[in-house]
């Protein structure tokens, strides 16, 4: 059974969450953009979701976010944060304002044909495995220039930001100097003011770690579990 009416109050408990992260880091709340993670989750809740006020959301799977997309119509800005394979680049870009998992050259020289077909500049956040973990996507940190660097060459690819999966960690000190990591990347490569790269977005944070996310700079948090509850098991479970 969906239980709509804790969607709409958990949505109010995470916003007042960030605000008073928000507060604590001494930013403004209205600067951090909520992402409900939608994976797994049926139309009905998404609708909770949006009649609670979230006006974005993230989905993780290529299929499934456009399955959901279709059927809900224009009621939100969806952005894709999973990994993302390149023969699937073309769908991802018909549903989602804004890719964040964009992590190796073949995926950039992918996006930046499919923006150069459409004409029409393709939105990107770069995502870094700060921690070095295996079981982890992203570029690692000592090949997220040269990554940049192919990125401005090709073209078409508007570089927004970086994104960053903190490693599960029961505490907020494991994580916290892992977002630190990424806002430094951050600073840096904004410092050099490469053409189409604008370092305005760090999308850290998920229900687990999002306070020292934000106490560290996000500025788009991604929750799932926080919002819509624990993760139903996949049918047949
Ligand atoms: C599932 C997912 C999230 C949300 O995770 P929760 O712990 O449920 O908040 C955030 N980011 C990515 C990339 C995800 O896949």
């Amino acid at each position: 059974m969906i239980l709509v009416s804790n969607i709409s109050s958990n949505v109010a408990e995470v916003r007042g969450r960030i605000a008073a992260a928000a507060r604590k880091a001494g930013r403004d709340p209205g600067e951090i953009a909520l992402i409900a993670v939608t994976k797994n989750r049926s139309v009905d809740e998404i609708r909770a979701a949006v009649a609670a006020g979230v006006t974005d959301l993230g989905e993780n799977r290529v299929q499934e976010a456009v399955h959901k997309w279709r059927a809900l119509g224009p009621i939100a800005t969806w952005h894709m944060i999973g990994t993302l394979q390149s023969n699937k680049a073309a769908q991802a870009t018909e549903f989602a304002d804004l890719i964040h998992s964009l992590d190796r050259p073949s995926l950039a020289r992918e996006l930046s044909r499919l923006a150069a077909q459409r004409q029409c500049p393709i939105r990107a956040l770069i995502q870094v495995n700060v921690a070095g973990e295996a079981t982890k996507h992203g570029v690692s940190p000592a090949a997220l220039e040269p990554l940049l660097e192919t990125v401005v060459t090709l073209g078409g690819i508007r570089v927004e930001g970086l994104m960053t999966i903190a490693p599960l960690a029961a505490d907020q000190a494991t994580v916290q100097p892992v977002f630190a990591r990424l806002r430094q990347w951050a600073e840096r490569i904004g410092a050099q003011k490469l053409s189409n790269v604008e370092m305005r977005w760090l999308s850290m944070g998920m229900s687990g770690d999002y306070e020292a996310a934000i106490a560290e700079g996000a500025n788009m948090v991604r929750i799932g579990t926080a919002i819509f509850g624990e993760r139903p098991a996949p049918a047949g479970a």
